[in-house]
């Protein structure tokens, strides 16, 4: 149902008191925070493909390529701060019983806002972890070693673009040196979730009991197209729990939203939490 002005939110204030709330959160609620999303309605149509496992894995020239735009992009990721969305999701703590977030981004912004109980299904772009050994290293310390290694790299004019790559001109990519694993020299990944590669069980099993706790479901900024976001839905509206969403532009679940407000986050937000007891 897409309701208009304040009836919208009134509709979503009472469908939200007094149950037991989990929010699932996407690329949306960063953007305002200068991180791009994939799906924005006025995102270009040229928009990238991200990088796949596989191709990570097994192609040296993909790995250098990844990391020439992450070393340029990272910064940017780096130094984001919480917005008015992330900061009305901390205040929603504590005037109604929200357990916690899910969040498919990989930004870190709910936990720096201060909301507790967040899981990253995706992981975080925070941490580097060895391949072979498993051994973690973190983000801005892998950082250094890549300037350290590349001493003459000198980036041109770029676009920052949503997992913390950029785009760059290929001949920046050309005599790159990619860090290894300080422990056993192996082949060091963004501990995300890529395209192609599932979510730790451990992880997801956490996830599932979080919806289990939950009595309703609001999703903010994903377009869900990604099934990984979407089964959480799917599996509220089987069960009869209540789905609201708050996206700008259409999503996958919008069949099984009992609310769907069309708006902007860093405003929506801030009135849902002034509204909410
Ligand atoms: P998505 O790009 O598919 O969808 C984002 C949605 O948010 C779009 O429908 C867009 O219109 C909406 N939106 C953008 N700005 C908004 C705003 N200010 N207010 C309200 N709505 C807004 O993102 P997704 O569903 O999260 O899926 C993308 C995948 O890529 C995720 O799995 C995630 O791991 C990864 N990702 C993460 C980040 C991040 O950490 N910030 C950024 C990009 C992508």
């Amino acid at each position: 149902m897409i309701l208009e002005g304040e009836t919208r939110l009134e509709h979503l204030v009472e469908m939200l008191r007094g149950r037991r709330l989990l929010v699932l959160s996407g690329a949306g609620i960063s953007t305002e925070s200068g991180i791009p999303d994939y799906r924005s309605p006025e995102r270009s149509q040229r928009s990238r493909r991200p990088m796949r496992y596989q191709q990570f894995v097994r192609s040296p020239e993909a790995r250098r390529r990844y990391w020439v735009r992450s070393l340029v992009g990272w910064p940017r990721i780096d130094q984001a701060e919480p917005n008015l969305g992330h900061r009305a999701l901390v205040h929603m703590q504590v005037k109604v019983d929200l357990d916690g977030i899910i969040t498919q981004n990989v930004d870190g912004l709910h936990q720096r806002a201060g909301s507790r109980n967040v899981l990253e299904l995706h992981g975080t772009l925070a941490v580097v972890r060895c391949l072979h050994c498993r051994v973690p290293e973190a983000r801005s310390a892998f950082q250094r070693r890549l300037l350290e290694l590349n001493p003459d790299f000198r980036p041109g004019r770029i676009e920052l673009a949503p997992d913390g790559d950029a785009d760059l001109p290929r001949a920046q990519e050309d005599g790159f040196r990619v860090p290894v694993c300080l422990r056993c020299r192996g082949l060091l990944k963004p501990d995300v979730v890529f395209f192609g590669e599932n979510v730790p069980k451990d992880r997801l099993e956490r996830a599932w009991k979080m919806l289990e706790r939950a009595e309703a479901l609001l999703v903010v900024g994903s377009s869900l197209t990604v099934y990984s976001g979407y089964r959480f839905v799917a599996r509220a509206s089987q069960q009869g729990k209540p789905v609201a969403i708050v996206n700008r532009g259409p999503t996958r679940g919008d069949a099984d939203a009992s609310v769907r407000i069309d708006g902007k986050l860093g405003e929506v937000l801030p009135a849902l939490a002034e509204q909410i007891e």
